[in-house]
């Protein structure tokens, strides 16, 4: 009986919660998605291509749609995960399980290591674009209004949409769905499916990651070839939906210098490094997957032993330049 009246209420709110989000639109999760992997990620993080500033701009307000952390913020904590990928370094670490890969590092004190190496990162590219200082200069009323306000009003005023399906829809369901797709390519495709490329290390290929979050589920793919702007080597877009909107941007010329490797280069790296899943493949063994990528040498801890790790601000230049800007 209480069982039965359990199952109810779970379909009763699934329900309601499909409705809200039918009535409304998933524009808004496209398009915070798109500042996402377009912009924090393909762009800011990997410069794997160049862009106009109104482009800049669009992605810019697209990422603060997303409600996510802050540009720079967001840039430090992916190259150092790049950097140092499953060692304590690594901001979410896929070593320490799901949840903490997922969502449970955003919860708790960073590792101190994941603080000293965020603080070498070289992030001077990211200071000198006014877009980004400018993002962080005013990130939470652009938070507050790209993410809650107006993705809210517009659907009231624009086609008379109830407040509560609008509330509901955008404030909730689209925020809660929209930041789980983006952790899930921390988390999920570092765990689960093929490593074609590289067979050493953690992330994988992982098409349910790529459908959820506009194409950034070629993870095996992306962590050998960050650079490429399609972060994944497939020709077709194969629900890479990142790389066709840049494609159409790259077409009216406010995107350009989109870097790929050549096919000889992707090729040679999955015959030597690949776990034989590539389709081409040429039936290589899997011997030692998910084993440690080497450390990086650490320059700083050779030169001054007794640094004080708790300490040390990872923000300190950029704090810096937004109180210059501010004088
Ligand atoms: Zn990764
Ligand atoms: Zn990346």
């Amino acid at each position: 009986m209480k069982t039965t009246f359990i199952v109810k209420r779970i379909l009763n709110t699934l329900s309601w919660a499909i409705v809200a989000a039918s009535r409304s639109t998933f524009l808004i999760g496209i398009l915070g998605g798109f500042g996402v992997t377009g912009g924090a990620h393909r762009l800011w993080t990997h410069r794997s291509f160049k862009a106009n500033l109104p482009l800049r701009i669009i992605l810019m307000l697209c990422f603060s749609a997303a409600g996510q952390n802050s540009l720079y913020d967001w840039v430090r904590d992916h190259r150092v995960h790049h950097k140092y990928s499953e060692t304590d370094a690594d901001p979410h670490n896929s070593n320490r399980g799901f949840f903490f890969s997922h969502v449970g590092w955003l919860m708790m004190y960073k590792h101190p290591e994941v603080l000293r190496r965020g603080r070498q990162i070289d992030m001077k590219d990211v200071l000198d674009d006014p877009v980004v200082l400018f993002h962080e200069k005013y990130f939470i009323p652009l938070k507050i209004l790209c993410c809650f306000l107006l993705p809210t009003i517009v659907p009231i005023y624009g086609w008379g949409e109830e407040v509560k399906y609008a509330l509901i829809s955008q404030c909730v369901f689209r925020y809660i769905c929209s930041l789980n797709f983006t952790w899930s390519v921390n988390s999920a495709a570092h765990m689960w499916g093929n490593r074609p490329y590289d067979k050493r290390i953690n992330p994988t290929e992982n098409v349910y990651v790529s459908v959820i979050a506009l194409g950034e589920g070629w993870h095996n793919y992306h962590h050998v070839f960050p650079w490429d702007y399609k972060a994944a080597e497939l020709g077709k877009y194969s629900f890479n939906y990142t790389t066709m909107f840049l494609d159409a941007f790259n077409k009216i010329g406010w995107c350009w210098d989109m870097k790929q490797p050549s096919k000889e280069l992707i090729q040679r790296t999955y015959e030597k490094y690949g776990d034989g899943s590539h389709a081409l493949s040429h039936g290589v063994t899997l011997t030692d997957a998910n084993s440690h990528i080497p450390e990086v040498p650490d320059p700083e801890l050779e030169v001054n032993s007794n640094i004080d790790l708790i300490k040390l601000d990872e923000n300190e230049n950029v704090s810096k330049k937004i109180c210059t800007l501010r004088d």
